[in-house]
């Protein structure tokens, strides 16, 4: 098929706005998948993913359809429609800005019972910038909160579209899903690379196959890729001798070559993710020295940092593995071993965002059926020595001694949050007390968009819960980290019986660091269970302690009263003990169970 008969189009809606529905749609339009095969949400392949609704990561789907609309230019005549999802959170904005770099046309996906939210907003900014053509899409018109009207005109404001160009669908019935094809042809351009120049393709996302190894989703800029060529990641200098070529049909279906404009797959052999990077260019290593990459190649950098430990220590191969294994198809996870007196050896692990934290430990729970304690999620920090010297650090253990800093520098996030009008006080309040800075407000429709600058870290604790909370869940929330500023931040140490509990010690504003040392120390209180002697909880800046709260001691001898009796009986009570101790870390004189730090590390 010619050049000319391509659209390369993707998707983009805040969460729940019924991507995933209306693209079932499109497959069983163009007959993608037989009836026999269909399952309902195709495209949400991960079990996690489909609880919860959500979409990380997908293979584009290459779709045939017969334009058979009234438009003279493209009647009669069969196209390939390339579907390119995006991922929908902001975990992974800069997946979804790879994912529209591939494409010519983006569908804007409105809930017409819900109107524009920020993610919204953000996807729109994101394909305006890389000159996308827009088509505005309303979605969820069977419902009878459906309100065309006011969303219509939202549309118009935000995106600058006139009434003609939206199109109101519903995903569930299938109301219109074929107008919006039609649209896709009509409306988004034909990719326009060379054919003629050497081969350019853009990696926009990759996956794991234990038979193809790292398979990598391109778009062909220039040029052709071949399945016999020799291929150069120039990011991670690899050469690339493809297993085999292909498109997804969603099924793999192998080619021998994809042309320009067009979207396929290349199965690599590697084993190992981080050597094939979201925004890479694919070219031919004979032409590597003189053929230039695409544009806006950026490394993946980890945003939030956890520690994981198994809560058995006999489960540290297990988490290893478990480890090894999701990073393979994950290739924004960074991890590397650590060890705590307290916890014993674990991980320090780098994620994107809370949400791909959240997603990990559920599946290294699920898939590899690890127990696991998480330390309270920590953005990095920056600091400068005395001696000049500036030091990455993501975790409180790694904070040195206060004495040889200079200065802290935290990272910044850049947010913008979409809200009806009547909830703007209390928002500027929440934002206030998380030590963000207005920069902007703008109307758009019926609503306001604010932005802002939030220390990431103020971010990553409960500020999306709360301001759904605010907003009576109205108010949205999109962000991406804009730079490193200095702050006054200190180290708070917590000790249980005057020993030093690093897995619970947190890097915090030194304005807030007594408030939340009280509040560390009156909820150990409440979780440490009563031992045979006293127990002071202290929280503390260097030598000085802030709060402190004591454990009263408590007596019970569980054999005591057994003195006597049945010996058997008594061996069995003290081996039923002996096995609850196995979940116990040991803190010198005092244990902590895991429930107690996890009570602890979550709130
Ligand atoms: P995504 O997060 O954008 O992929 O959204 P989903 O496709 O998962 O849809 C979110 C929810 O809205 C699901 O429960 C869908 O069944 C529902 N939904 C999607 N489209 C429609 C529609 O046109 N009408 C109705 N009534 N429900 C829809
Ligand atoms: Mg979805």
């Amino acid at each position: 098929m010619s050049q000319n008969n391509i659209r390369n189009f993707s998707i983009i809606a805040h969460i729940d706005h019924g991507k995933t529905t209306l693209t079932d749609r499109f497959l069983n339009l163009t007959n993608a998948i037989n009836e026999r095969d269909f399952t309902e949400r195709v495209m949400d392949s991960n079990p996690i993913e489909q609880e919860r609704g959500i979409t990380i990561k997908l293979a584009p789907v290459r779709m045939e359809y017969e334009y058979e609309a009234p438009n003279l230019e493209f009647k009669n005549s069969r196209f390939i429609l390339n579907l390119i999802d995006t991922p929908g959170h902001v975990d992974f904005s800069y997946e979804v800005s790879r994912s529209l770099a591939a494409c010519e046309g983006a569908l804007l996906l409105v809930d017409s019972t819900q109107g524009i939210q920020a993610q919204t907003l953000s996807h729109f900014e994101k394909a305006k910038e890389l000159n996308l053509k827009i088509i505005p899409v309303l979605n969820k018109v069977d419902l009878p909160a459906s309100d065309l009207e006011s969303v219509s005109l939202e549309c118009m404001e935000a995106f600058g579209v006139s009434e003609s160009e939206i199109i109101s669908v519903s995903a569930k019935t299938g109301f219109n899903a074929d107008k919006v094809l039609d649209a896709v042809i009509e409306r988004v351009p034909a990719p326009d690379g060379k054919k003629d120049k050497p081969l350019r393709a853009l990696v926009f996302t990759s996956y794991y196959d234990i038979h193809l190894g790292i398979v990598a989703s391109v778009r062909v800029v220039d040029g052709q890729l071949n399945a016999n060529s020799k291929l150069y990641l120039p990011s991670s200098q690899t050469q690339v001798n493809p297993v085999e070529i292909g498109v997804f049909s969603p099924s793999m279906k192998k080619v021998n070559s994809l042309k320009t404009g067009e979207v396929g797959y290349v199965a690599t052999g590697l084993k190992s993710a981080n050597l094939v990077r979201v925004g890479d260019t694919v070219m031919e290593f004979e032409k590597k020295n003189s053929v230039s990459v695409l544009p806006g190649y950026q490394e993946p950098t980890p945003m939030v940092f956890m520690e994981f430990y198994p809560i058995d220590g006999d489960d540290f191969a297990k988490l290893t593995d478990g480890m090894e294994k999701l990073s393979l198809h994950d290739s924004s996870l960074f991890f590397k071993a650590t060890h705590s007196s307290a916890l014993g050896n674990g991980y320090q692990v780098g994620f994107l965002g809370l949400l791909h934290a959240e997603i990990v430990k559920e599946r290294l729970s699920r898939e590899f059926s690890l127990e696991l304690i998480a330390t309270a999620p920590s953005v990095s920090y920056e600091i400068v020595n005395t001696q000049g010297k500036t030091i990455t650090i993501a975790s409180a253990s790694q904070f040195p001694d206060p004495s040889i800093i200079s200065q802290i520098k935290e990272p910044i996030a850049h947010a913008i949050i979409f809200t009806p009008e009547k909830y703007l006080g209390a928002i500027m309040q929440l934002c206030q007390d998380h030590r963000g800075k207005i920069l902007a407000t703008e109307k758009v429709g019926s609503r306001l968009k604010l932005s802002y600058d939030i220390p990431l870290s103020e971010i990553i604790t409960s500020f999306y819960d709360s301001l759904k909370s605010v907003s009576s869940g109205f108010a949205s929330l999109d962000y991406t980290v804009k730079e490193y500023r200095a702050v006054d931040a200190v180290k708070l140490n917590i000790l249980v019986n005057k020993e030093l509990v690093e897995a619970l010690s947190m890097v915090v504003v030194k304005d807030k660091a007594e408030m939340l040392g009280r509040k560390m120390v009156k909820k150990l209180k409440e979780v440490i269970p009563r031992q045979m002697f006293e127990i002071p909880v202290q929280a503390a800046i260097g030598g000085k302690v802030v709060a402190r709260e004591t454990i009263k001691a408590y007596r019970k001898d569980v054999t005591a009263k057994l003195y006597g009796g049945d010996v058997t009986r008594r061996k069995k009570l003290l081996a039923k003990q002996a096995k609850g101790k196995k979940k116990m870390k040991q803190m010198g004189s005092v244990q902590l169970d895991s429930d107690t730090f996890l009570a602890v590390l979550k709130q």
